[in-house]
């Protein structure tokens, strides 16, 4: 079905260590993403079967050769020179309709060499998580990992107790992290390093090849890469919850979905995850602190770079310092949509700033805000005027906000800005208590809500009845205020 091809697994040994999948006692597929397989160039899609013998690990996938990747990382400050791959394998590269190269992954295929004390599977209710998370990130054009296949293993894995086991396989533009280049710097072999550097190089950004100092500008277009993404997670309210060196893609995208969580009521120091206890990675501190992994990045990178001593350093922050106004040039550009400005409008940071402010102070859902602005801002009416007041609990401080951007705003006037302020401002996230109760269903043998919830997550600009019954907020009762970390 898939045309695997291998080059990742040229590079030596401890980067990629063959390893075979542990079977599973009963696989049966949940869900199979045949247009992401299209995608990848699969012509025909066997039956379900088929499908779940292979995305379990239990039959080898023609052409597949699946291996462990090492990898080292920060955790929550602390650097660990061995993680790795404990729980997953990567099958190999597929080259896409576009002609890109894409890693396709098994995760919870049991041990690896990278293990340590873990058991190697995962639990069926991370696996619905980041099916829907990174469906729903892909749907709203946020550069992401992505779904192919979900199969239940018939094992129970033990955590707080006993759980269901699933099989997931994603797909990644690769699995390359900057915990990857820590590694391979923590052998202190120049040579492999290179050729890790020099891979992603070829692999992702090809220009860099052609510069003065290529591993200055494969640098300097991570940077890039990685502020685009920040400011779009940011964009609508997503908190990655666990932003380790080892969880950040040197592809720039969304990888290792793990207590993940939208944020509802805005508040900047919003923190969902349960081991996150520093709140180290709050909703508002993770552009910092991508700096800071790419501060990492860049010290990995400067054995190989042209300059030396201090020169070198200064070089290399330099580039760094850039991720700043980077990140706040993409903002500005995704405040303005979200507020229906002209993109050169001078207006998007101030406005952004007002209502951000009164979010907070009002106690509002950021989501049900934004869409109620764009379904007022469509019709100009009493009724959407107050249907977005009575999302506030401070409704004549919004009233006068409103007035301001009302000034301002040119969506109403312009399809085409409209337009940019609809595909801005979700009508769906998959928010936490309708991905928790999609879960709880999934262990008492019900898919049907998960395969519902998919359905309009990644249809997130439609506005439909179920998408609208799924959409609203919870109730006080209803709310989840913890998220479990996937192991
Ligand atoms: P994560 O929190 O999923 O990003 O994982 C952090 C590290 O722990 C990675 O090296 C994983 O491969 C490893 N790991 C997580 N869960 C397991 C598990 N169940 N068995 C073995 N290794 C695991
Ligand atoms: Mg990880």
């Amino acid at each position: 079905m898939l045309s695997f091809e291998h080059l990742y697994s040229t590079l030596p040994e401890p980067l990629w260590v063959a390893t075979q999948a542990t079977p599973v006692a009963q696989p049966e597929l949940i869900a199979f993403n045949a247009p992401l397989a299209h995608e990848l160039g699969a012509k025909e899609i066997p039956d379900s079967t088929t499908l779940a013998e292979w995305f379990s690990g239990n039959q080898p996938i023609p052409d597949a050769k699946p291996g462990a990747l090492g990898y080292a990382g920060h955790q929550f400050g602390n650097f660990v020179p061995q993680l790795g791959d404990g729980r997953a394998l990567l099958l190999g590269e597929v080259i896409d309709q576009q002609g890109i190269r894409r890693d396709v992954q098994l995760k919870g295929s049991g041990r690896t060499p990278f293990s340590r004390g873990g058991d190697g599977r995962s639990p069926l209710g991370p696996v619905l998580r980041e099916y829907l998370v990174s469906e729903f990130m892909a749907a709203m054009g946020i550069p992401t990992t992505r779904a192919l296949a979900a199969v239940t293993s018939g094992e129970r894995v033990v955590r707080q107790m006993a759980e269901p086991g699933a099989v997931f396989t994603r797909v990644a533009s690769s699995h390359i992290r900057v915990g990857t280049f820590q590694f391979a710097a923590a052998q202190r072999d120049e040579t492999l390093l290179k050729a890790l550097a020099d891979h992603v190089i070829e692999r992702h950004y090809p220009d860099a090849a052609n510069a003065e100092d290529p591993y200055l500008a494969l640098l300097e277009a991570v940077v890039a890469r990685q502020a685009v993404l920040i400011a779009r997670w940011m964009s609508v309210g997503f908190i990655h919850g666990v932003m380790n060196t080892d969880n950040c893609s040197i592809a720039g995208e969304t990888i290792d979905y793990g207590p993940c969580a939208f944020m509802e009521q805005f508040d900047p120091q919003k923190v969902f995850s349960s081991i996150d206890e520093g709140r180290r990675y709050a909703f508002a501190n993770q552009p910092a602190i991508a700096q800071w992994n790419l501060a990492r990045f860049a010290e990995t990178l400067l054995p190989l770079m042209r300059e030396e001593g201090d020169a070198l350093v200064e070089q290399a922050t330099e580039i760094i310092r850039r991720f700043k106004p980077l990140f706040d040039a993409e903002q500005r550009r995704l405040h303005a949509d979200k507020l229906g400005l002209s993109p050169e409008s001078d207006q998007a940071v101030p406005l952004m700033e007002g209502l951000e402010s009164q979010m907070h102070q009002g106690r509002m859902d950021m989501t049900a805000t934004f869409d109620a602005l764009t379904q007022y801002a469509a019709s100009m009416s009493d009724e959407h005027r107050e249907g977005l007041l009575a999302l506030t609990t401070q409704p004549n401080e919004l009233a006068a906000w409103l007035d301001t951007w009302q000034a301002a705003q040119v969506a109403s006037q312009d399809s085409q800005r409209f337009a940019a302020m609809r595909s801005a401002n979700p009508v769906i996230i998959p928010r936490n208590h309708r991905v928790q109760e999609v879960i709880d269903a999934a262990y008492d043998g019900d898919f049907a809500p998960f395969h519902t919830l998919l359905a309009v997550v990644t249809q997130p600009f439609d506005d439909s009845v179920e998408a609208r019954r799924l959409a609203a907020p919870a109730t006080d009762s209803e709310q989840v205020l913890r998220t479990f970390c996937g192991t």
